[in-house]
């Protein structure tokens, strides 16, 4: 078992800034970077909008040198990927896929996943034909088609740096404009090795069974309102490029999250329903989504975090009680803001003292 007060799972922009601060605070964070260490930004070449770089930088480069600085300042990196939480007792529990438990006085979530498709055609030539990252696979379309679904900023960079590879590049967008940024799409609609078909969704993926590869994708029109047919567009790779949806499995029934499954916090906070909880970048956010939003929003919870765990420990101090002594009995409703009421069943003569500390620790 290992304990630390703050423990920060994903390991992107928000997860990397949050370390940065809670290390720095002194607070030793242990950050469980999941099965994607760097996020997001590690499947995507140039970055041009992060500030405070001259020339354009890469993606993978970016999440490397954060992690060494969370790591230089004093993180535990640990390479694991959560199961399962336990918020309902404190410290709150964490279980990995390597089967350590993790045991933290706050936590940090951060993180999302690449969405699919969801047909089975696509599960079943995924790693065969089928990729969600184009500079993880990119390199095996030498001179061969490839097909890229999606309308935003990822799915126009993963086509556009896979025309330094293929030889001829389909963007298959299910609508009949894009939303990625205007100095993007420019950039794609001048490409000559860029075909871009308009209202079409894939309805299948199909290949040869052994061995297994892709030789096309059987498109539908999505204004076809009669149903009137399919076209079949041949193709040696799919590159699915269609959003991200936030890493919130684990915390379902637990956290409070809206019908998308974005954690919910406070306005203008990173603060969930449970005290000591605190959910930034991808997983809450479903505006901005930008690595430079989430990083801002990693500083807030670590603020935030360091700013809780402050205030329970001058608490603890003055009732006497060890930090230590992890009491489960303690359930405390609202704890940082100071204004919230204390329920402390084990300790129920000190009631009244503990709220009149918690007043004035808000003031
Ligand atoms: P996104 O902006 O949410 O775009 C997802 C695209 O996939 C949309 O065009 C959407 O179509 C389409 N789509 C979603 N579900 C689909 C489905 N089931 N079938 C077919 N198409 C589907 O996602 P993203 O491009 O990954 O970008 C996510 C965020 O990261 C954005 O805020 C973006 O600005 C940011 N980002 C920034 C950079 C950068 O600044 N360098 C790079 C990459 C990403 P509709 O348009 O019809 O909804």
């Amino acid at each position: 078992m290992k304990h630390s007060k703050v423990l920060i799972i994903g390991s992107g922009p928000a997860g990397y800034t949050a370390a940065i601060y809670t290390a720095r605070a002194m607070l030793k964070p242990m950050m469980v970077q999941g099965t994607q260490p760097g996020g997001q930004l590690t499947i995507t070449t140039d970055v041009e909008n992060y500030p405070g770089f001259g020339d354009v930088i890469q993606g993978p480069w970016l999440m490397e040198q954060m992690q060494q600085q969370a790591k230089s300042v004093g993180t535990d990196i640990i390479t694991d990927m959560i199961k399962s939480v336990d918020f309902g007792q404190r410290p709150f529990t964490a279980v990995g896929e390597s089967g350590e438990t993790y045991t933290a006085d706050s936590v940090i979530s951060t993180g999302a996943q690449a969405r699919w498709l969801g047909i089975d055609s696509e599960k079943k030539f995924n790693g065969y034909g089928v990729s969600a990252c184009a500079t993880c696979d990119g390199f095996f379309f030498k001179d061969k088609t490839v097909l890229v679904v999606g309308g935003g900023n990822s799915a126009v960079e993963e086509a556009l740096y896979l025309t330094n590879i293929a030889s001829k590049v389909y963007l298959v967008h299910r609508r009949d404009s894009l939303r990625a940024e205007k100095i993007l799409q420019d950039r794609l609609f001048s490409n000559p090795k860029v075909e871009v078909i308009w209202n079409s969704q894939i309805e299948e993926v199909i290949g040869n069974d052994d061995p297994l590869n892709v030789t096309g994708v059987k498109l539908k029109n999505t204004k076809d309102d009669f149903g009137l047919g399919t076209a079949t567009v041949d193709v040696d790779g799919v590159f699915i490029a269609i959003g991200h949806d936030p890493a919130t499995q684990i915390f379902k029934g637990q956290i409070e999250m809206d019908d998308e499954n974005y954690i919910i916090t406070r306005p203008d906070s990173t603060e969930t329903n449970i005290p000591g909880v605190y959910a930034a970048g991808d997983v809450k956010d479903k505006t901005y989504r930008q690595a430079v939003t989430a990083a801002g929003m990693g500083c807030m919870a670590a603020l935030e975090a360091e700013k809780y765990l402050a205030a329970k420990e001058s608490l603890m101090k003055i009732l006497g009680i060890n930090c230590m002594n992890h009491d489960a009995s303690m359930s405390v409703v609202d704890y940082s803001s100071g204004i919230g009421e204390v329920l402390w069943a084990a300790h129920a003569e000190r009631y009244s003292k503990v709220k009149m500390i918690i007043t004035l620790i808000g003031q």
